[in-house]
């Protein structure tokens, strides 16, 4: 996309096309408007290294997906969910083979709890894994949804999992980027009216939920709406310089060939 021949200096070089934003795209421009550029336009390729939060996340969310695909804690067991994540374990980043029995042994004792609970379900779950997407005019908006259920008022519940060790508060899920959104690709492509967002805290089974009129998503869109002129116009991708440069992908790219751990120098911050 863009002419590695050009000065430092980008249009964006997007002025023929409708940007594409997402939960994960705002919030790597918010937190490095350069990781933005790199990933998002330059469309370089990254190398994830491979980590045990990670794996573990999401060989829960995978179990959890084929577990509510199938039926559910209506017609499947305990014993299902957790020959589910046998299945779709994920054994990459853990340091050791004890640490990994661990955390293995963990989730099944978190899967087995969140059967019990019944799933945290309040109505019929209608997806599982469910992208999202809607036509924002000058943009398009996309979101992948973990579960989509219905509730007994016909409207919808969003359901995020959480596999971290934090509990979010009702006002941290309030103020949760991702669910707002979801919520907003609710009420455009799926139902125009209340929608619940909620996050499913799995190590501790419990639900936190924000429920948003179509009326009180209207800021949500207005706020999107304000970051993608904000995006279209950029002309910096400005670089952040802390402590998240390191181990990022493009540390070298961004402060040149220096060791690990050395912070970027001063001069290294002009964009
Ligand atoms: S190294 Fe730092 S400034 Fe460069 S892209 Fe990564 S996070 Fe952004």
């Amino acid at each position: 996309m863009f002419d590695r021949r050009r000065p430092a200096r980008y249009t964006v070089g997007m002025a023929d096309r409708k940007l594409v934003l997402s939960p994960t795209r705002i919030r790597t421009y918010l937190e490095c408007p350069r990781l933005y550029r790199y990933v998002y336009l330059e469309k370089l390729p990254r190398y994830f290294k491979a980590r045990a939060s990670f794996s573990f996340g999401t060989s829960l969310h995978r179990a959890l997906q084929e577990y509510h695909a199938a039926g559910g804690p209506q017609t499947q067991d305990a014993a299902a969910l957790a020959g589910r994540l046998e299945q779709h374990w994920i054994g990459a980043g853990y340091n050791s083979t004890a640490s990994e029995q661990q955390r293995a042994a963990l989730g099944r004792e978190i899967l087995a709890a969140y059967h019990d609970a019944g799933a945290g379900q309040e109505g019929v779950t209608r997806f599982t894994e469910k992208t999202l997407r809607a036509d924002m005019g000058d943009y398009f908006l996309t979101g992948r949804v973990d579960r989509i259920d219905e509730l007994a008022d016909g409207s919808l519940e969003v359901i995020d999992y959480k596999s971290g060790a934090h509990l979010p508060s009702p006002a941290e899920v309030a103020d949760d980027l991702a669910i707002a959104i979801y919520q907003l690709l609710c009420v455009r492509l799926l139902a125009r009216v209340a929608v619940k967002g909620s996050i499913i805290h799995l190590l501790s089974g419990q639900k936190v939920s924000v429920t948003r009129s179509p009326a009180a998503l209207e800021p949500v869109a207005a706020a999107v709406d304000d970051l993608h002129a904000r995006i279209r116009s950029e002309q910096e991708f400005a670089r952040v310089a802390d402590e998240r440069c390191e181990g990022c992908d493009f540390f070298h790219r961004c402060f040149g060939r220096r060791p690990r751990g050395a912070p970027p120098a001063v001069e290294d911050v002009a964009p």
